[in-house]
């Protein structure tokens, strides 16, 4: 039997504006920790959060742009999420921020290259350590909290991994051409979750719908889809079944691995 795959794509994109979406804070990118943070975007009581025009204005515009014109009144849902290091650690290696990856290198390259014990850096060493193990038990930045995001879902009807990716590029360049959004995935401005599941050719029914996570490139999109596809296929013709799960990206061993259930326990989400 030959199977086809249906692909689904949930794109976030962050919005093009000059403060955070519900206080005055700058929507920057590099900023020192912690510094463009107030009682709003650090969600503390009694505080009184205010919409930002632009950022409704672009949402509008994306609506025109995809010819998909905003319908009835607007909902807004306000999360906080909080990720500690640790959690972030666990369950998302690839986007563990710049900042700190400087810190495990210094870390790493210390560790192997131990120095003697009279040379003047066995003190930074320790000091690096203790740093170190402050970073993953409490450090968190919260300057990207609250930064308007714009989520685009796309409706299970992508075929191929060729396919995803090509969608992706279009939908960039209309947010580009729009001024909605810089799109720079560098910066971590678009990221995108995969939804992906097969059934045989010409069947009705959707699969069981697997989702891979936090995809920060487009290309990533397209090996993992590569990948994934031919995965499930396999399981299927082995005779195995699919369920509804969640799975990330390696780019390191270009696999998608499950996530185990341990690793969200790590995650502490509060509305
Ligand atoms: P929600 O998460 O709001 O309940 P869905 O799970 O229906 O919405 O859809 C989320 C995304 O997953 C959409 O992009 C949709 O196209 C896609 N999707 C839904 N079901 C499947 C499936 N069986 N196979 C592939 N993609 C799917
Ligand atoms: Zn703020």
């Amino acid at each position: 039997m030959d199977y086809e795959a249906v692909i689904g794509l949930e794109t976030h994109v962050q919005l093009k504006t000059k403060s955070k979406m519900w206080c005055g804070c700058a929507n920057e990118f590099g900023a020192a920790p912690n510094t463009n943070v107030c009682p709003v975007c650090l969600g503390l009581p009694g505080v009184l959060p205010v919409a930002n025009e632009e950022a409704l204005r672009l949402t509008a515009l994306t609506g025109l742009l995809l010819i998909a014109p905003c319908r009835g009144s607007p909902k807004f849902d306000r999360k906080k999420l909080f990720l500690s290091r640790r959690a972030e650690e666990l369950s998302n290696h690839a986007v563990r921020p710049a900042l700190d990856r400087q810190r495990y290198i210094d870390f790493e390259v210390q560790r192997r290259h131990r120095p003697r014990a009279d040379h003047p850096r066995a003190s930074r060493r320790r000091r690096w350590q203790r740093n170190f193990h402050f970073e993953r038990t409490s450090a968190v930045d919260f300057n990207r909290a609250g930064v308007p995001l714009l989520e685009i879902v796309s409706e299970p009807d992508i075929t191929s991994a060729d396919m995803a990716y090509e969608y992706l590029n279009a939908l960039k360049e209309i947010l580009i051409y729009g001024c909605v959004s810089d799109c720079d995935m560098e910066k971590g401005m678009v990221r995108c979750d995969v939804n992906v599941s097969v059934r045989p050719n010409g069947a009705k029914a959707l699969g069981a719908k697997i989702e891979i996570k936090n995809m920060n490139s487009f290309s990533g999109v397209r090996k993992a889809l590569e990948y994934e596809i031919p995965r499930q296929i396999q399981v299927l013709k082995g005779g195995g079944k699919l369920v509804q799960s969640t799975r990330r990206w390696n780019d390191v061993t270009g696999v998608t691995e499950r996530l185990r259930t341990k690793e969200h326990a790590h995650v502490t989400l509060f509305l």
